[in-house]
């Protein structure tokens, strides 16, 4: 028997399905009907399509009240992609290239199933547990002392509700919090996608030059051509935004700041720098300082070994 649970699951599932379906057919319009245009216009024409899936979406969960799941998105897209490569592109690459993009896509698959299953860092906050961590913390406060958990990079997520370690952000796409024992595997798993998707861009350019679809107006190539077209500007739309995204997280390993600590510092004691000003007595400013930068090298290594 199906639980409420299950059910809403599966409702959630199956609208990001209808979603991903809906998105990639409309992306394909913009090769079709825009053909000649030159790619920047096709990009920007892309975001317009995305922008207007996106605002018809959440009209839809205001209407049904069913809201789609970003995990699912997330999987049914690589999914459609995938497709779309098995079916249509993959004919016209080596097999050293069919190798290494398969291989990514598996792997891919791997770390999202892990990324949305494993504990990022939780601590039941008020348990005997939480307790004992924090007493047993080196820095030596009292485990009912707040700043000790500030001390301990123990924050709360608002999606989950919960306390957790090293936390960084709260990542709908993967549907978990990004914290002090998934980061690593987050890192990895941004990587992962930029690979599979230049590797997917590769492969796709190598099919419009051999069928020179490029050439051809939108009426002279067939469905299956327009998709390899479209999944083509939306995995260089990815490539983009996952592009700055991951240099903004390289940015903060190196300067050991949380994405969540560099938003919302001033509600961080630690980061607070209470500076007097020199033309008199109650003009005190507050600076940031980032007490956990060691040093490029050594936030590094302190993000890789895990050390706390
Ligand atoms: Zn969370």
């Amino acid at each position: 028997m199906l639980n409420l649970y299950d059910t809403k699951l599966i409702g959630s599932c199956t609208v990001s399905c209808i979603f991903v379906f809906a998105t990639q057919l409309s992306l394909s319009l913009v090769p079709r009907f825009f053909s000649a245009s030159p790619l920047f216009i096709k990009l920007t024409l892309s975001v317009f399509v995305l922008l207007a899936v996106v605002g018809f979406g959440r009209w839809c969960r205001r209407l049904i009240g069913v809201s789609a799941s970003a995990p699912a998105f997330v999987f049914f897209n690589m999914f459609f992609i995938w497709g779309v490569y098995i079916g249509v592109i993959r004919y016209a690459n080596s097999r050293c290239m069919d190798v290494v993009f398969n291989g990514v896509i598996v792997m891919l698959i791997i770390g999202l199933c892990s990324i949305l299953s494993r504990d990022p860092g939780l601590v039941p906050y008020g348990s005997s547990d939480s307790e004992e961590l924090v007493e047993s913390s080196v820095l030596g406060y009292k485990a009912d002392d707040e700043s000790s958990l500030f001390l301990r990079r123990i924050r709360y997520c608002k999606s989950c509700k919960a306390y957790i370690k090293g936390f960084d952000h709260h990542c709908p796409a993967f549907g978990n919090c990004i914290g002090k024992n998934n980061h690593v595997l987050f890192m990895v798993l941004l990587v992962g996608f930029l690979a599979a998707e230049v590797s997917y861009l590769v492969c796709s350019s190598q099919f419009a030059r051999k069928f020179q679809i490029l050439h051809r107006t939108g009426f002279e190539i067939n469905l299956a051509e327009n998709l390899a077209n479209s999944t083509m500007l939306f995995c260089l739309l990815q490539v983009l935004w996952q592009g700055v995204f991951l240099t903004w997280h390289v940015y903060c390993i190196c300067f050991n700041i949380r994405t969540d600590e560099w938003i919302n510092w001033k509600k961080y004691p630690e980061f607070q720098l209470i500076v007097q000003s020199s033309s008199g007595e109650g003009s005190a400013k507050i600076r940031f300082r980032n007490p956990y930068d060691k040093g490029i090298l050594q936030n590094v290594k302190e993000f890789l070994s895990l050390k706390e």
